[in-house]
């Protein structure tokens, strides 16, 4: 690595492959708010032109980061290894042929509450690598390493009692390997302090896998997934709905580029920016960067219509709204097509619907019927199309008071408030099992968007 003689800096990411990757965009930032001229770009290495390309590759560069799967192939190319890099075999950061770790760094700053905790991480390559030593340096009390390839575990286990003797380290049985439909980990007799998902287990596209129980997660404190896109995940998202503290991997990403930003250019003033800030463009950007559906569900009157309709333009995505777009195709109002058709033949051209609006391109906010998601195949179409489900709950008296008036719903029209208040218990098992997250309707349309925002990580007083 050479440097330039210009005084426009130049750096880089190296991985295969890049394709989604937001270094550039948050770099481009860090640099503008802190007056660094510099260029961060995406430098593709195909894994079998690694060993012939790296070193003409990055000799132009002032410094680079180095991702997946390149972190620890880089070492032999470099000729020092700083800090927690060396003892951890890991590298991220480089600059003069000096490599550093700073997703260690990263992890270390961040709120995971490592100390006197005991942690399951779920996953045991890099990321799971650097939580690891990270959990260890901050005196966690315990760390259990679960993954689908036991061997991969055992080894890195093995490596890490090498490096801290004193410490417990074990490997979590493999339980559940069924990664298309189920939990990776589903162990429900377990009790973990703190949970860190480091494999890609609910990645965008494929966000629907969950990587652990319900169970596990209730009897946790704090959830942390290293997964960025989505913006929240299923793991986030459902532990967020039961009050337990959880951050997305976004967190990470954003520190572990102030790290590097500050190892590259040590004199530049950081405290310019606020990571915070970014994080929160970031996640507005997702919505078209990485698209996904968010879909209400819940009993007739509990406010999917108008919080969905609220939710899409604070978001700036579209809204659809199920029922509008049956009636559109059928010319029918739902009561007349309930009458004449029956509810089965509805339900069948409801399932048809959902399919149709869930394949739309891009993010978009989506009302369904209060009995649409009763189907487990609606709820298996959500899942697989990048859906996340939000059960908005009021209270049966609330949803009765909401809907006096309306004449528009089959289902309740000629019931007695006792009736309706037996169709909403009938239902509510199924919204709990499908939902990703479960929000308070029974108070204004602003409460509940900002609920659902929340739920996804985002701050409207950061918006800008
Ligand atoms: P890696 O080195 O390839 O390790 C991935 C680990 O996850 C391996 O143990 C792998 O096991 C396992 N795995 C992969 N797919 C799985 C699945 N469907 N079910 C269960 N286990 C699965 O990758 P990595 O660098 O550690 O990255 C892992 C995750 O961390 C990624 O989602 C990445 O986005 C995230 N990450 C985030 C940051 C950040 O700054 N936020 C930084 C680094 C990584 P097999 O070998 O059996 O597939």
């Amino acid at each position: 690595m050479t440097g330039n003689s210009n005084d426009r800096r130049k750096y880089g990411l190296i991985g295969h492959p890049l394709k989604h990757s937001l270094s550039p965009y948050i770099h481009d930032h860090i640099m503008r708010k802190c007056g660094i001229k510099g260029s961060y770009k995406l430098l593709d290495i195909p894994t079998d032109e690694f060993d012939d390309h790296v070193l003409k590759v990055t000799e132009c560069l002032d410094g680079y980061n180095i991702t997946i799967p390149y972190k620890e192939r880089i070492i032999p190319y470099l000729n020092k290894l700083e800090g927690h890099a060396g003892k951890y075999s890991t590298v991220n950061t480089v600059i003069e042929a000096k490599g550093f770790s700073s997703d260690i760094e990263a992890l270390l700053q961040s709120e995971i509450p490592y100390k006197g905790n005991n942690i399951l991480i779920l996953g045991a390559g890099g990321a799971a690598r650097a939580v690891l030593a990270a959990a260890l340096i901050s005196g966690c009390r315990s760390a259990g390493v679960w993954s689908r390839r036991t061997e991969q575990s055992a080894g890195l286990i093995e490596e890490f009692r090498r490096l801290h003797p004193n410490a417990i380290i074990f490997q979590e049985d493999t339980i559940n390997t069924d990664t298309k439909s189920t939990n990776l980990y589903s162990c429900d007799k377990a009790f973990y302090d703190v949970i860190v998902n480091a494999t890609p287990a609910g990645m965008w596209p494929e966000c629907g896998i969950p990587p652990v129980s319900r169970e596990l997660i209730l009897n946790s404190v704090y959830v942390y997934d290293t997964i960025y896109n989505p913006l929240a995940t299923r793991l986030v998202l459902c532990a967020r709905s039961y009050g337990i503290r959880a951050e997305s991997g976004l967190d990470m990403l954003v520190r572990q580029a102030v790290v590097s930003q500050k190892i590259w250019d040590p004199k530049a003033d950081l405290s310019l920016f606020s990571p915070l800030k970014l994080q929160q463009r970031v996640k507005y950007m997702m919505f078209n960067l990485f698209p996904i559906k968010i879909v209400l569900t819940g009993f007739m009157g509990c406010g999917k219509t108008v919080t969905g309709k609220a939710l899409a333009s604070v978001l700036k995505i579209p809204f659809t709204d199920l029922d509008e777009v049956i009636i559109e195709r059928t010319g029918m109002t739902i009561t007349d097509f309930f009458a004449e058709n029956g509810e089965e033949t509805f339900r069948d051209i409801e399932s048809e619907n959902l399919k149709e609006v869930m394949r739309k391109e891009g993010s978009i906010v989506i009302a369904t019927g209060g009995g649409t998601l009763m189907r487990d195949q609606n709820v298996e179409t959500v899942r697989s199309n990048r859906g996340f489900i939000f059960f908005l709950d009021a209270e049966p008296e609330i949803s009765i008071k909401r809907t006096e008036n309306d004449t528009l719903r089959p289902l309740l029209k000629n019931r007695t408030s006792e009736e309706i208040r037996e169709l909403y218990s009938q239902r509510l098992p199924a919204y709990i099992r499908a939902s990703d997250h479960i929000i308070d309707s029974s108070g204004s349309v602003t409460d509940s968007v900002n609920r659902i925002k929340a739920a996804l990580g985002l701050s409207d007083a950061l918006h800008t």
